[in-house]
């Protein structure tokens, strides 16, 4: 979240006088440590860059080919190299909203992370100009995956288990690395192929290390996790657990399943799509299964479950989807698979 200055500073070692996980807002200190090394890390590679920044303006070095991408924060152009033509995307973002500890911050998180097969690789080169910053990532030219969700259908089954596949490994990657990417959603999520085969995460301007206290600082999303709604354990605010992104990774599945959000946010007296979830989880009678549900199958439902527990403690890590791949996630093509299996069985 470049330029952005949010409620945010790591929980301190020795919040509580005797240690205990209430204390440190519900970390363990194992936790907070992975936190608190992962910071650090970053707070030397941010002084490195800080140093080695290209000072230039970006058309003297790059060629613009076309615009790939406009967020909140950056617009994303594919650029080629002047001397040697080699395609690039440049994420350049504005000086008024973005502060250099922003811009350093997204760059170094991008940087460490991007060795990971379903991550945006990221070539070592920040620029600044005189009126922005801007860094180099590999292009990815099939846009993003929210152009591939159809409404109300969402993407083929085998499609769908593929992307949440390498997006769960993407996660946990970062998640091994004491990171919360925080910004898991269809938009950050770029396709590298016409038939969605392998994706690659991006964005890394809301990733923070593991333990770091957070508010919410505007309205929830779908996306957004209860814990994340409720009022904060700290005065400070939450801090962070890889939890945040099981949620995120939970709603992002469901909407590649159905082509629906399964509600709007995820607060019981605010969004009867979230009040009738949790009856639903709460009974486990089919008959309270919400509307929105219909189409998935008993694979899904145990994974989302798992990945939507509203206690973040209980929720399933991202990896639990590895336990659910090649099962039916959806109604239709179980029913599918049964049909076939009877042929079989009959012949
Ligand atoms: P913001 O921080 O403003 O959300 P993003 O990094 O998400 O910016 O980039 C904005 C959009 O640009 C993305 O949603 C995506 O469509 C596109 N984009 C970003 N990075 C790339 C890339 N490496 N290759 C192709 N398109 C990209
Ligand atoms: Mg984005």
């Amino acid at each position: 979240m470049p330029g952005k200055q949010p409620v945010e500073r790591p929980v301190e070692a020795g919040a509580a006088e005797d240690g205990t996980e209430e204390g440190l807002g519900g970390l363990t200190p194992e936790e907070l440590q992975q936190g608190q090394e992962a910071a650090l890390a970053l707070e030397d590679m941010m002084a490195l860059s800080a140093q080695t920044l290209v000072h230039a303006e970006v058309d003297q070095l790059y060629q613009e080919v076309r615009p790939l991408g406009q967020g909140r924060y950056g617009r994303v152009l594919l650029v080629t190299h002047r001397q040697k033509g080699t395609p690039l995307a440049l994420k350049q973002l504005p000086k008024p909203s973005t502060s250099l500890r922003g811009f350093l911050y997204e760059f170094c998180v991008g940087l460490s992370l991007g060795t990971h097969p379903a991550i945006v690789a990221a070539y070592g080169i920040g620029i600044e100009s005189a009126h922005s910053y801007s860094f180099l990532t590999e292009p990815v030219l099939h846009g993003d995956l929210i152009t591939f969700i159809q409404p109300k259908v969402g993407l083929p089954q085998p499609a769908a288990q593929r992307c949440a596949a390498q997006l769960a490994s993407a996660l946990e990657h970062i998640h091994s690395r004491g990171l919360v990417y925080r910004d898991l959603k269809p938009e950050n999520v770029l396709v590298c192929d016409p038939a969605c085969r392998r994706v690659k995460l991006a964005d890394f301007g809301h990733t923070r290390p593991r333990g770091t206290l957070l508010r919410l600082a505007g309205p929830p999303i779908p996306y957004t996790a209860p814990e994340l709604c409720a009022p904060p354990p700290l005065p400070e605010g939450l801090p962070i657990q890889p939890a945040l992104d099981a949620w995120a990774l939970g709603v992002l599945v469901f909407c590649l399943l159905t082509g629906y959000f399964p509600w709007d946010q995820p607060l019981v007296e605010a969004d009867p799509f979230y009040e009738d979830f949790l009856i639903w989880q709460a009974s486990g009678q089919p008959q309270d299964r919400p509307q929105p549900w219909f189409g998935l199958a008993p694979a899904a439902d145990e994974l989302l479950w798992g990945l939507l527990d509203p206690h973040p403690r209980r929720r399933s890590p991202v990896g639990s989807i590895k336990g659910y791949l090649g099962r039916p996630w959806k109604q239709l093509e179980r029913e599918a698979e049964e049909l076939g299996k009877g042929a079989e069985d009959g012949q």
